[in-house]
Parts: structure tokens; C-alpha cells; sequence
């Protein structure tokens, strides 16, 4: 970058809005596995949409590569500089510019928190239904922008079904005004949705409208030991019908995952006292008035019966209800205590996951003897966190060079059954040179015109998330 670019958009922001001190910018060029090392001599923090409209209308000018950055929890690379762009981070975009609580709206810019904008719908005894592992630290516009999922995806969707409205600087600039508190607007294309998981490729998002949802008060929790995935998907529709719906997460695992948290997660106990393969944990939520806890067991008590169930913990407080979630919640945590994992985040039909795991993981075990399958996740989204450990006495680096060779051979599988490489994580750095094996050339030169119209001198996130055209 020339010195007069770097000058320009020091003075756009002013002194509080920027760094060039290597030891400040640090923290934002390291993703938190560790996986991916960035590098940027110049950190812009704007706290304004007129200042990031102003730095992109310079990079703009003068050709300059940005990536934006929300909470730097991105698990694809998207948000990390690799060849010395400049860093804009949103989180001086932190404020809250309103709450409707009639019309259970909250209006905020793209910094805040997840977590925050929780608090702040939770304080008006209402909820906002994302719920992430990270959402202490991602941001709303890092939400927004990889179109996260989580574990309420079932019964409020992914982020975008949460977006009302957006407001967004274009590469060149231009502010594009689309914060609206409206649930219908067909009055031309829905702009908005090209933004959303767009993973900082079409613009910067500086300001969100988001739906509320009425707090529920009865949540039913329960861990059931179930025979097969099959018996999940078949307990997925009978206990959606019992309770009309009212399920919020419906998430698998199986039994050596269960295993590797109790011997790795402090606090934590197998409530069963006979093993199962597999396990699910619901959960429905609701209103007081409607006998929800009452279906909900009667469900269940059927779905033994019908032999879906072997076993099954009813929740009977709030603090058992979080155990139970703490057992799922720490699968990661523990997979990672028991040594290396090569992992995926597909998904597929839910009603094809049985199928689609009793051809995935044999595949994987042909290249990998003895590797040690952990394959958990929102089978309500049909979105399953297709992971292996390293066999337990095998050398780690030896395991993980397998990485390329058994991704291959799993997206293959994905694509056999009509399924994406990407449930909720993204594309970014990571898998961007894998996705022309596995989306239409059509659907990926529509991709391409898309980011031309928007992002012509390729500004923004250069490299991430749009494959390069091949050239023979
Ligand atoms: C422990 C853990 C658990 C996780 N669990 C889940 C999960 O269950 N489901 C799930 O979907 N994800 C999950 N993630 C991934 C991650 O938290 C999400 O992708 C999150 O939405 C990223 O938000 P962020 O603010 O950290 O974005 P960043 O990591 O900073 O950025 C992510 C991408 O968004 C772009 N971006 C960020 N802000 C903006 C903006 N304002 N405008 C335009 N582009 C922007 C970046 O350029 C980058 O491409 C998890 C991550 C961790 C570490």
C-alpha cells in the first residue's frame, strides 16, 4: 500500500480508529484453533457507517483490499488477512439504535455481540432465538454475514429467517439503506438476502433489524438412548407431531462421544445406567397454557413402545435440563482433550442421514483403519458434525496428513446425496478450492457475475468464498 492510501484512511477515522502497532493488531491475524496466520500492517476500527463508507470509497479508489472482521470466531478463515489487507474491524460498531418490543424488533449495529443482543431482548422478557458456543464474542454482522445456524435451527431457522432488515456498504462506498422493521416488502429484489452469508465478499453490513420472539415459558429437556440414527429420524417425526411442532433442538450423538465427555469434562455423568449407541437430546418450549411437559412424555412413553427409545432422562429442573446440555455442548471440548479429529460440517436430507453415514463412515474407515468416528450434531437440520479422532495409540501429525484424502472421499459421499459441504460454517479460505468439485459451474458464474456487479476492482475478501475461474 502506498503511504497517501494508508494517510487517507487513517484521517477517515481518526486517531481512535486506527493501529499500526504489531503487537495491537496480533490478537485479530490468529483464528482461535490456531489454524490460520494472517497478516496486516494496519488495523481500522470505525465507529460509524459514514466512516466505513468512507474507507471503502478510498480502497475503492485506489484498489486497496479489505477484510472486515467481526469476533474473529469464524471457523472457515474468512476473517483472517492473508496477504497484508487492511483489517477493518466492526467492533466499535457497538451500538443498540433501538428495541421494539410490541413489534419485537431490535435494531443494532454489526458489532455487538451475540450475546449482547440476547441480554438486551432477554431484559424486555424476550428472546432472541441464535444461540451459539461463540456468542460471547462473535458479532451480530459476523452472523449475519456467515448466515450462522446453531442449535435452534429447527424451530427459528438460520439467521437469515432472523434479518429484517440491513444496512450495508457497498464496495464503492455507497450505503445501501435497507433497515427495515418489515415482515413483507415485495417491492423488488429482497437485496438484503445477498448480503446475508456473504461472508464479507459484497459489502460491509453495518447495522441490522432483527426479529424478537415471545420468551417461552416451559421448556421441557430430555436425553433418550436411542438403537440406530434411524430410530432418531423416526423419534424426530413422532415426537414433532406430539407436541404440534413445538420442538426447538433435536441434536444426535453417539455413544463414544458421550464416553469422551465423561472422561474428559469435569462435572460430567452418564445418566443411564446401561450404555446405548446412540443418543438424542430434545428439547420443546412454549406457553404456560398449553400442556407441552404432558405431550411431550407421552410422546416419549409411545416412542418406547415403539422400541425408537431404549431409555430416556427427563429433565425435572432447570439445572438438570443444563447438565443434560452440557453433555453435547462439551463434544467439542472433549474430542479436542482426546487428540487430533479431521472434521466436517455437512449436511444432507434428514430423513438420508442414516443412509448417508452407513456409506460415509465406512468409506473413511478404508483409508483410515482404526480412526475413531464422532459423528454428532443437528440431525432436527439434518447438519451433522462428521468428525474422526486419531485410532488412540497413532501418531497425530501421521493422522492429519490423511485431512485432504478423507475430506475428498466425505464431500464425495455429500454429494452422492444431494447434500452441502458447508451446513452453517461457511466457504471462506478453507474451502474455497474445493468448491468447484461440488457446485455447479452455473451456480458458481452466477456467483461470479454477482460479485463483479457489486465488487468490481475485487476489494473485498479477495480470495475467499468465490473460486477462481480455471483456465486451460
Ligand atoms: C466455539 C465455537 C462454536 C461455534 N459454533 C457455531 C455454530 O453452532 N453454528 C455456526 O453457524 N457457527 C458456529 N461457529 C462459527 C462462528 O462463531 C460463526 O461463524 C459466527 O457467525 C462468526 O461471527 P464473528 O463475528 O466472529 O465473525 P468473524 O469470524 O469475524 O467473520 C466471519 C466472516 O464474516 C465476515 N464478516 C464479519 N463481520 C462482517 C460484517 N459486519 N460485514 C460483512 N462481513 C463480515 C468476515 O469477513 C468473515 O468472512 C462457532 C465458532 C466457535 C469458535
Amino acid at each position: 500500500m502506498i503511504l497517501a492510501v494508508e494517510d487517507r484512511l487513517k484521517e477517515a477515522v481518526g486517531a481512535k480508529g486506527f493501529s499500526t502497532d504489531p503487537s495491537e493488531i496480533a490478537p485479530y491475524l490468529e483464528e482461535w484453533r490456531g489454524k490460520y496466520q494472517g497478516h496486516s500492517a494496519l488495523l481500522l476500527k470505525p465507529a460509524s457507517t459514514a466512516e466505513v463508507s468512507a474507507i471503502l470509497r478510498i480502497c475503492h479508489d485506489t484498489g486497496t483490499a479489505v477484510v472486515t472482521q467481526g469476533g474473529n470466531t469464524g471457523l472457515v478463515g474468512g476473517q483472517i488477512p492473508f496477504q497484508n489487507e487492511v483489517l477493518l474491524s466492526t467492533k466499535r460498531l457497538n451500538k443498540l439504535r433501538g428495541l421494539d418490543q410490541g413489534g419485537m424488533t431490535v435494531t443494532v449495529e454489526a458489532g455487538v455481540t451475540l450475546a449482547e443482543v440476547q441480554r438486551t431482548a432477554a431484559d424486555k422478557q424476550l428472546l432472541f432465538p441464535l444461540s451459539l458456543a461463540s456468542e460471547g464474542s462473535c458479532t451480530i454482522g459476523g452472523n449475519i454475514a456467515t448466515n450462522a445456524g446453531g442449535t435452534h435451527v429447527l424451530r427459528y431457522g438460520m439467521t437469515r429467517a432472523l434479518v429484517l432488515g440491513l444496512e450495508v456498504v457497498l464496495a464503492d462506498g455507497t450505503v445501501l439503506p435497507m433497515l427495515r422493521a418489515l415482515h413483507k416488502d415485495n417491492s423488488g429484489y429482497d437485496l438484503k438476502q445477498l448480503f446475508i452469508g456473504s461472508e464479507g465478499t459484497l459489502g460491509v453490513i453495518t447495522a441490522a433489524c432483527l426479529r424478537l420472539f415471545p420468551r417461552p415459558d416451559v421448556c421441557v429437556t430430555a436425553l433418550a438412548a436411542v438403537p440406530s440414527p434411524d430410530a432418531a429420524v423416526k423419534l424426530l417425526g413422532a415426537m414433532q407431531a406430539h407436541t404440534g411442532g413445538m420442538l426447538s433442538a433435536f441434536e444426535l450423538m453417539p455413544r463414544i462421544a458421550l464416553d469422551f465427555v465423561t472422561k474428559h469434562i469435569e462435572g460430567s455423568r452418564d445418566p443411564f445406567s446401561a450404555a446405548s449407541p446412540w443418543y438424542v437430546l430434545m428439547e420443546a418450549t412454549g406457553g404456560a397454557h398449553a400442556d407441552l411437559t404432558a405431550s411431550f412424555e407421552d410422546g416419549l412413553a409411545d416412542a418406547i413402545t415403539d422400541g425408537m427409545v431404549s431409555d430416556a432422562v427427563v429433565a425435572s429442573s432447570a439445572a438438570q435440563a443444563a447438565s443434560l446440555w452440557k453433555l453435547r455442548e462439551s463434544v467439542s471440548e472433549a474430542q479436542k482433550r482426546e487428540g487430533a479429529s479431521i472434521k466436517h460440517d455437512i449436511s444432507v436430507p434428514v430423513a438420508a442421514i442414516p443412509d448417508f453415514l452407513a456409506k460415509a463412515v465406512p468409506a473413511v474407515l478404508t483409508l483410515m483403519p482404526g480412526a475413531r468416528p464422532v459423528s454428532f450434531g443437528h440431525l432436527g437440520d439434518g447438519n451433522l458434525h462428521f468428525n474422526f479422532n486419531s485410532p488412540a495409540a497413532a501418531d497425530d501429525a501421521e493422522f492429519l496428513a490423511q485431512w485432504d484424502e478423507v475430506q475428498q472421499t466425505v464431500h464425495d459421499v455429500v454429494k452422492e446425496f444431494s447434500g452441502s459441504i458447508s451446513a452453517e460454517h461457511g466457504i471462506g479460505a478453507m474451502k474455497v478450492g474445493q468448491l468447484p468439485r461440488y457446485k455447479s459451474h452455473e451456480e458458481l458464474d452466477a456467483m461470479r457475475a454477482l460479485k463483479r456487479a457489486f465488487d468490481p476492482k475485487n476489494i473485498l475478501n479477495p480470495g475467499k468464498l468465490i473460486p477462481p475461474v480455471l483456465r486451460l
